[in-house]
């Protein structure tokens, strides 16, 4: 095995996420960070390469410039370098346009043998880049895994669904969706690791430079358009019941005055 390369993507901070007037996110309105999925999916990377499995970790993005300080998380980390697809006419892609271009952007590099994404990014929640991914690389896909090993040419692991655990194999190049569960807790980055992540070569890519048209991506001539969007509204304080004896009682009725039994 010669190069994993882990697809990262650089969302706005957990605490104060909000929308843009035309239903993009507003990247400037708040601090953006690494992906926490994406931070686990590279450290099963690098624990890979650690053990023998593979020759170097690449990392991907497709992200305004101001992606370039999640790049620099992911290197700190320790992956060995990165590819950053960087271009105007890519606002407001929406998924098939975005996994159109990271399947591009992947033909850029060399020699990739497993392709490590999270199940689903924590802002645009859409779960279907890797399929997508998939699709045009034509590569076999695994998702929601919570284990992977490799043996040769082959990639197995453990696919956690709500009903039950799956052991699934693939034969090799393949791109494979990772769940919170495969690991616990991603390495934080060492000063050291900080500080050779500066030097670490990270290459910036251009649609025309993979070979993608403008007009194949952004939001005129996406295949899918947001049309509105409502907050949900913030949780509401839960009623609470004192037991002093008819603590039960009291639940009963506030079931019942809810409707729900
Ligand atoms: C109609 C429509 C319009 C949209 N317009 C905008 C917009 O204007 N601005 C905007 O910010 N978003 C927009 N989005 C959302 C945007 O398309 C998605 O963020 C993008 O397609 C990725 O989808 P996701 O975040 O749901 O990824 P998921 O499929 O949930 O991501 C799963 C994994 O794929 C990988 N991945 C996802 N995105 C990237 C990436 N960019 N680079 C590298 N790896 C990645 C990561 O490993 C991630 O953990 C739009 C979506 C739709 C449907």
């Amino acid at each position: 095995m010669t190069n994993i390369v882990v697809l990262i993507k650089q969302v706005p901070d957990y605490e104060n996420r909000q929308l843009s007037d035309d239903f993009t996110l507003d990247r400037a309105g708040s601090d953006p960070v690494l992906d926490e999925i994406n931070e686990k999916a590279i450290e099963v990377a690098l624990q890979l390469k650690e053990a023998g499995k593979a020759d170097n970790v690449t990392v991907l993005t497709a992200g305004p410039a101001a992606a370039e300080s999640a790049i620099r998380r992911a290197l700190s980390m320790g992956a060995d370098n990165a590819y950053h697809l960087v271009d105007d006419d890519m606002h407001g892609s929406d998924a098939i346009q975005t996994g159109w271009a990271l399947a591009s952007a992947v033909g850029q590099i060399e020699g990739v043998d497993l392709l490590i994404a999270g199940n689903e990014s924590s802002d645009g929640v859409g779960g279907a880049i890797p399929a997508i991914l998939s699709h045009f690389l034509g590569l076999p896909q695994l998702t929601h895994m919570r284990t992977i090993e490799i043996d040769g040419t082959t990639i197995t692991g453990e696919r956690e669904t709500d009903d039950g655990v799956f052991g699934v194999e693939a034969s090799l190049p393949a791109v494979v969706s990772v769940s919170e569960k495969i690991v616990e807790q991603p390495r934080f980055p060492s000063f050291k690791g900080i500080m050779a992540a500066k030097k670490k070569p990270v290459e910036q890519l251009t649609l025309s430079g993979i070979g993608v048209d403008g007009e194949e991506v952004g939001k005129d001539d996406s295949y899918s358009v947001v049309e509105s969007a409502t907050p949900k509204p913030p949780k509401q304080a839960g009623e609470k019941v004192t037991d002093e004896g008819e603590g039960g009682q009291q639940i009963a009725q506030y079931l019942v005055a809810q409707k729900l039994v």
